[in-house]
């Protein structure tokens, strides 16, 4: 088989992007469709019918890889802990390994994100990275040295769930004070709703914020501050040199968010790595998951590589 194209598939909680993806990230024919949620048994249909139909058109591709909103162990090649995807600890790695006779990686989406914004967008060419989503969740990705990391186990680079505040406001996992709880898209709707009404929401809030609204501005630099805490966390621990900020809210509210944040930062930031480490936007938008999904393909191709 000739190697230098694989299949990506970004499964989301509302829709799944199956791509053709290049060693340079770049995407070729590419399906999307609204994500079979009635069970476990009809998704993984879905996702065979979908490889099928991308190996149809391009009988060469080499490779499958998975992004699936869930943490992921590694070891067993199981998606465990999975909020939004019927997947119940199959062995998913292995299943679509023996359905498809092709080499399977699978990652969680957020990992897969900060992989192809490290090999093709905002953080190409660095060698230590920190990415952070910011949408319903916040999902976390981490390049250390010069390569993905994933922890023990594989469910590592949970970075929406550091503890910003102790004995904080609930997240979704069951934890409390996590980043999450304070700064998503869902968390500044909230806040809008309290502050503006019922018909108001994070868009409404980004667009009052940018009309000048004092209110609004406020409410989003409270955002950034959470996120500001978290950040001089992780520069503590792994001084990156850099951070790619991602997800729909976080580069909407982008400008409101990233001032405050830098300020905390830069007051409970050590030397150097608060001075050094750049604070960038992702650039591969909605694609990076689907991209993400391709490049650990091309891991499952050469694993030591
Ligand atoms: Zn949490």
């Amino acid at each position: 088989l000739e190697q230098s194209r694989v299949i990506g598939v970004d499964v989301g909680g509302t829709k799944i992007l199956a791509a053709v993806v290049s060693r340079d990230g770049s995407l070729g024919a590419r399906i999307e469709r609204p994500t079979e949620v009635s069970s476990e048994a009809a998704l993984l249909a879905q996702l065979d019918e979908l490889v099928e139909e991308l190996r149809a058109g391009s009988p060469e591709l080499a490779a499958l890889g998975f992004g699936i909103p869930s943490r992921i162990d590694q070891l067993e090649g199981r998606a465990v802990a999975s909020v939004n995807v019927p997947l119940r600890g199959t062995d998913f790695r292995d299943r679509m390994r023996e359905r498809h006779e092709l080499p399977v990686a699978i990652d969680n989406d957020a990992n897969a994100a900060a992989i192809a914004e490290w090999q093709a967008g905002a953080a190409r060419g660095a060698s230590n990275v920190v990415m952070l989503t910011l949408g319903t969740g916040v999902g976390g990705g981490l390049i250390l040295g010069g390569r993905p990391f994933r922890g023990a186990t594989g469910s590592g680079a949970e970075l929406g769930h550091v503890v910003v505040v102790l004995d904080g406001e609930p997240c979704r996992c069951g934890g409390r004070g996590h980043l999450e709880s304070y700064a998503t898209g869902l968390v500044a709707g909230e806040r809008a709703r309290e502050r503006f009404g019922q018909e108001s929401g994070a868009r409404d809030l980004i667009r009052r914020a940018e009309a000048g609204d004092a209110d609004a501005v406020a409410l989003l630099a409270g955002i950034g501050r959470h996120l500001g805490a978290a950040l001089a966390t992780l520069v503590n621990a792994l001084e990156p040199e850099l951070i790619v900020i991602g997800g729909g809210f976080g580069e909407a509210a982008a400008e409101f968010l990233l001032g405050p944040a830098r300020e905390v930062l830069e007051r409970d930031g050590l030397e150097p790595g608060r001075d050094n480490v750049r604070l960038v936007l992702a650039e591969l938008g909605t694609d990076a998951g689907v991209i993400g999904a391709g490049m650990i393909a091309f891991e499952a191709l050469a694993p030591e590589a």
